[in-house]
C-alpha cells in the first residue's frame, strides 16, 4: 500500500508498505480521509515525541474492510467509521476513575502506532464510531478534532447567553466558534492576525477582526464588560496574557491551543483575584467522540468549508515537509475511491 512515513526529525518519504493484517481484536480500515494536525507538524519538527519510522495521521475516517481473528464483531464489514485514536489501558487509577485521557499508558494511533496517512490502517475494535448512513465518509475525519473541542467546551461549562472571544481562527478556532454559536452564545467574535485565515473564517460566517484593539472594541460594543469567555485557540503565552486583560469580571478562559513547552506567561495574581476568573484547559477527548460524530452530521458545522481542499499522499508529504503551506483552512488527505 502507499503511505507517507516519517523516518526521523524533519525526514519523511513516500513509501510502499505491506498492507497490514488485523490481529485479534483489530479491524482493517480502508482510509477515506485523514486530517493534518499541529501535533503532526510538532512530531516532524522533533518537538513532540514519537518513535520512527511512523505513519502519522490520528484524525481519520474510513470503512471497515476486515476483522482480525477472535474479534467480537459489533459492526459489519463495509461500515463507515470515525476513529478515536487514543487507546488507553482501562486498568490504571486514571482509567478506573473516569479520566482515561490521563492514562499514563495511552497509545495514540498515528503517533505511537501507524495511522491514517496510508491507504489502510489497523485499529482496535473499541476505537471505532459508526458514521450515520448517508454522511460522506471523509467528513468523519473532522470527528476527532471536534471531539477535542467538545471537551474544551465541556470544561468551560458554557451556558446559552454567554459571550465569547475566540483568539486564533485556524480550523480549531473556527470549530470552537461555531460550537459556541450552536451552544447558544449571545455573540462570538474572532481574532486572527493572518489575513488568509481571517478571510476564510469570515467566509464561514464568523465576525472576525485582525487587530486586538478592534476585537476589543467590537466586544465592548456588545457589552460594556467585555467577553465572558476568552478562548486561546493559538497556544501562546502572549494570548493567555491578552485573555487575562480582555476577559470580563467573573469570566472564564479556555487554554486550548498547544503552546511550546518553554513558553512562560506573566500572570497577575491580583487580576485573577479581582476578576474572580476561572481558567480551564482541555487534554484530548474523553467520552466526546460519539457526540462529535453527531455534531459533524448535524449541520451545525461548516464541514465542507473547513475541509475544503483535499490532498493526495504527495500533497500530505509536501505539507508535512514544509515545502507547501497548509492548504485551505485545514490540510487533509482524501482518497478518491
Ligand atoms: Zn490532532
Ligand atoms: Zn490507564
Amino acid at each position: 500500500m502507499q503511505a507517507v512515513q516519517v523516518t526521523g526529525t524533519r525526514a519523511l518519504r513516500r513509501v510502499t508498505l505491506q498492507k497490514p493484517v488485523p490481529g485479534p481484536g483489530e479491524a482493517l480500515i480502508e482510509v477515506a480521509a485523514s486530517g493534518i494536525c499541529g501535533t503532526d507538524h510538532h512530531i516532524v519538527a522533533g518537538t513532540y515525541t514519537a518513535h520512527f519510522p511512523r505513519v502519522l495521521g490520528h484524525e481519520l475516517s474510513g470503512v471497515i474492510a476486515a476483522w482480525g481473528p477472535e474479534t467480537p464483531v459489533s459492526l459489519p464489514v463495509g461500515t463507515a467509521v470515525a476513529v478515536d485514536p487514543n487507546i488507553v489501558c482501562h486498568g490504571c487509577s486514571y482509567c478506573r476513575r473516569g479520566a482515561p485521557h490521563l492514562c499514563p499508558h495511552r497509545q495514540a494511533i498515528g503517533v505511537d502506532r501507524d495511522g491514517g496517512f496510508a491507504e489502510w490502517t489497523l485499529t482496535p475494535v473499541a476505537q471505532l464510531y459508526r458514521l450515520p448512513e448517508g454522511l460522506p465518509v471523509w467528513w468523519g475525519a473532522l470527528a476527532e478534532p471536534v471531539s477535542c473541542c467538545l471537551r474544551g467546551i465541556d470544561n468551560l461549562r458554557f451556558r446559552s447567553g454567554e459571550t465569547a472571544l475566540v483568539v486564533g481562527m485556524g480550523p480549531i478556532g473556527v470549530v470552537i466558534a461555531q460550537l459556541l454559536g450552536s451552544a447558544g452564545a449571545a455573540w462570538v467574535i474572532g481574532l486572527e492576525t493572518d489575513d488568509a485565515r481571517r478571510g476564510m473564517a469570515a467566509e464561514l460566517g464568523i465576525e472576525v477582526y485582525g487587530r486586538a484593539e478592534d476585537a476589543a472594541l467590537a466586544c465592548r460594543d456588545r457589552s460594556q464588560e467585555g467577553p465572558g469567555v476568552v478562548v486561546d485557540a493559538v497556544g501562546s503565552a502572549t494570548v493567555l496574557e491578552y485573555a487575562l486583560q480582555a476577559v470580563a469580571r467573573g469570566g472564564k478562559i479556555l487554554v486550548f491551543g498547544v503552546a511550546a513547552a518553554d513558553q512562560r506567561a506573566r500572570v497577575s495574581p491580583h487580576i485573577l483575584y479581582q476578576k474572580e476568573l476561572t481558567i480551564v484547559s482541555a487534554y484530548t477527548n474523553p467520552f466526546t467522540m460519539a457526540r462529535a460524530v453527531e455534531v459533524v452530521a448535524s449541520g451545525n458545522l461548516t464541514v465542507e468549508g473547513i475541509l475544503s481542499r483535499p490532498l493526495d499522499l504527495d500533497g500530505v508529504a509536501a505539507v508535512l515537509a514544509g515545502s507547501t503551506r497548509t492548504v485551505g483552512l485545514k490540510s487533509f488527505l482524501r482518497f478518491d475511491r
